[in-house]
Parts: structure tokens; sequence; C-alpha cells
């Protein structure tokens, strides 16, 4: 069955899409699957994909004509806070929203009619291929290669940190076009079938013990010239085109939210607000949860304005990440030797997992641009400190 031909959400009042999209995620969203505290695998979550396409919801972000729910930034808002209230897994959907929007953007002709309408229906599912051993916060620095071979390119090299390469079945790669250009200027931007020859993915098991991400090694792999994206040498613009929107979707309070409803549960369990320490320690915490949630609805109602986010934003994605973090680690010392122990614990009748979500929320301060690179943006364009 193909996608249905979404209404204009955005002719709806806010409280009525609001009341649809909540209706909808409640009666038919698999309830094993909510509040998840890892990336979910392919296997789990492909017949949600699949009621969400048919719905003609897979593509919030994506027009309309193209088979997306053509969202303005208000109406997207409202979207994401639904899906994050019911506790709505993220699904593989690098490929909704990096690389359609890339596609539509820079991408030829071909390459649209070809990858949009896969992209959409779950046939082919993208992970991204940026980050290398020796470059992370310094992506610039990439040292995988493309070297021009007639109608090929020949990449060798090695990408990790893939988030779910096993699962996907392309990859969009960043790779060194020109060794003699400027670090940005010699990238170009790639389409990668996984099944292409050379290619081997290893996934890493990470400490919680799920294989979320993976190492992907590239041995003179023939990729063939239509899978460049733009100009040969455009890869860096290419890739930079929508990282702010990113930051404002990662700074929702939500999921702090919800690691502060898990510790108020447990603490009142225990017996806690009786002990001053922890008040003082609980009471600090709800208060940076409130003032991130006053920044988030700052940002919120720039883009509802239609202005474009500023280097600030970076604020809201290091308050978020932080304050997230800082409460799963009262939550492990509030479980006390239960906290350190994995599995789900019963405290006087409250069922609890402490560990999964202090795993959840640790590389949090890493992937997205880690906070100490935040920090350098706001030093450098927000205060203008001298560097
Ligand atoms: C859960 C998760 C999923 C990910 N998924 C993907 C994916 O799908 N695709 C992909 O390409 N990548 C992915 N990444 C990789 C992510 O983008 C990188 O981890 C990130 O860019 C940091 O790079 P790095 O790990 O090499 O650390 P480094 O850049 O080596 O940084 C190490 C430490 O040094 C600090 N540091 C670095 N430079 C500076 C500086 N100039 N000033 C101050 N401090 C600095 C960092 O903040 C960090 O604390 C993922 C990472 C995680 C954690």
């Amino acid at each position: 069955m193909s996608a249905a031909a979404a209404p204009d959400y955005n002719a709806m009042s806010d409280d009525a899409f609001r009341r649809e999209a909540r209706t909808f995620f409640e009666q038919n969203y698999p309830e094993e699957l909510r509040y998840v505290l890892r990336r979910v695998r392919w296997e789990e979550i492909k017949g949600w994909w699949r009621t969400l396409y048919e719905k003609g919801w897979i593509a919030p972000n994506w027009p309309r004509d193209r088979g997306g729910m053509g969202l303005d930034a208000a109406k997207m808002v409202i979207f994401l806070e639904e899906m994050e209230r019911h506790g709505v897994a993220r699904p593989p959907d690098q490929g909704i929203t990096q690389v359609g929007p890339i596609l539509m953007k820079f991408g030829s002709a071909e390459q649209q009619a070809f990858y949009l309408p896969r992209t959409l229906s779950g046939e082919v599912i993208w992970c991204q291929g940026y980050s290398e051993p020796n470059a992370g916060s310094d992506l610039a620095s990439l040292q995988t290669s493309a070297v021009p071979e007639g109608e090929h390119y020949i990449v060798n090299g090695q990408k990790i940190w893939t988030t779910l390469a096993h699962d996907a079945t392309h990859i969009y790669l960043l790779a060194r076009t020109d060794r003699q250009a400027k670090k940005q200027e010699g990238i170009g931007f790639f389409l990668v079938d996984l099944k292409t020859p050379g290619i081997t993915i290893r996934p890493i098991r990470n400490i919680a013990g799920h294989e979320e991400f993976c190492e992907v090694f590239f041995d003179n792999v023939r990729v063939p010239r239509a899978a460049l994206v733009g100009e040969p040498n455009q890869g860096w613009t290419v890739a930079k085109a929508l990282l702010s929107y990113e930051r404002l979707n990662i700074g929702s309070p939500r999921r702090p939210q919800y690691a502060l409803n898990r510790l108020e549960r447990i603490a009142r369990a225990k017996g806690l607000f009786t002990d001053p320490g922890f008040v003082d320690r609980f009471t600090a915490l709800k208060l940076d949860l409130e003032d991130l949630a006053a920044l988030y609805a700052r940002y919120v109602a720039q883009v509802k304005r239609g202005e474009p986010l500023g280097q600030d934003v970076s604020s809201l994605k290091i308050w978020a990440m932080e304050t997230w973090q800082h409460l799963t680690e009262l939550l492990v010392e509030t479980g006390a030797e239960e906290g350190v122990i994995a599995g789900v614990h019963d405290i006087a009748g409250v069922e609890t997992d402490f560990l999964s979500p202090f795993y959840y929320a640790r590389p949090a301060t890493i992937y997205g641009g880690s906070s100490e690179i935040q920090r350098n943006i706001l030093a450098k364009y927000v205060l203008k400190l001298p560097s």
C-alpha cells in the first residue's frame, strides 16, 4: 500500500492537531515499545514505520507533494512533543530527517526520483557515515578517501560510531575527494549501497549490552559517480545544512522530565523526602528542569515565528543533556545497592530500572556535538571571547 496523501495540517488549530496526533499515537503505537531506553532495532520498529507510512505520517518535515506531512515549524514542534509525551521510540529515521531534505536541496533529479519514495516506504534505510577514529569533533580532518576512476569513485577508509549501520541498507558518507584543498573544501557527500563489495560492518557492543552502533570499513569500494550529491568538493556544505534544527529537537525537556518522574516515584517509595540532603539535590534538579523548559519554550517560540536559530541554541543542548545526566546519576544513587545492578528492581512496589536511564543519558553530551564543543561555540560566537 502506498502512502496516503496528507491533508493540510497547518490549516488546523494547534489544539485540534495536538489532539489528533495524541489520539493516533495512543491508539496505534505498540505498547511494548513505549519509553524504550535504547535505540530500537529495525525488526522491532518496522511495523510502526509501516503504520506511519500508510497514514502518510512517516515524514512530518517533508513537503506534502513529496509524500510528507508538510508541517510548518509550529505543528512540527507539537508533533514531536506528542511523540515524546507518549514515549514513541525513534526509528532509524536519518533518511527522513537528514537524507531526504538534503536530496531535495542538493540532489539530482535521478537521485530524488530513486531515493525519496524508497526512503519513505522503508525499502531504503540510511545510516550516517561521518565520524572516523580520528575525526569526530574535528570532523573536517576525516581521512576516508574517494578517488575518481572512470565512471566510479574508489572509496577506502573507516567510519565509526555509525548508529544502526547493521540495520541500514545504505550509508550517506563523507569522504575526501581532494587532498590538496583546504580541509573543509575537499570533501564529497556520497550515497552508498551497503551491499557494495568491499564494505564490512562490525557492530560495537556498548556498556549496556546493546549493539547500537558499528564500525564500517571500506576496502576499494567502487561507487558510481552518480552517487555523489552536489559537486565533488561540496560535501561539507551539504552535511552542515541542517544542524541547528537538530539542536532544538535534542533540547526538548521530555526525556529529563521522564527521568525526574521516575526519581520522584522511587524517592517516595523509599521515604527519601524526609532526608534534607536528598530534598536539597532533588529540588535543585527540579528547578534546573524548569529552567530547561523555559529555555526550550523560548526557542520553540522563535521557530514558530519563522526566525532562524542562532548559535546560542547550543546552550539548550548543553542544559538539556547535562540536566538529564544529573537526574539519571541521582537515580542510580537513590537505588543504592540495587542502583548499580542491571535490570528491573521492585522497591516497595515500584518497579524501577536504575541503570538503563543512566546508560541511555551517558553519551548525550557527546553525540550531536559534545558539550565542550557547544561551549566553544558559545564562547566564540555568542560571548565573542578571544580565542
Ligand atoms: C550514541 C552515539 C551515536 C553516534 N552516532 C553516530 C552516527 O550515526 N554517525 C556518525 O558519523 N557519528 C556518530 N556518533 C559519533 C559522534 O558524532 C562523535 O562521537 C562526536 O562527534 C565526538 O567525536 P569523538 O567521539 O571522536 O570524540 P573527540 O572529538 O575525540 O572528543 C573527545 C573529547 O574531547 C573533547 N574535545 C574535542 N575537541 C575539543 C575542543 N576543540 N575543545 C574542547 N574539547 C574538545 C570532546 O568534547 C570530548 O569530550 C555517535 C556518537 C554517539 C555517542
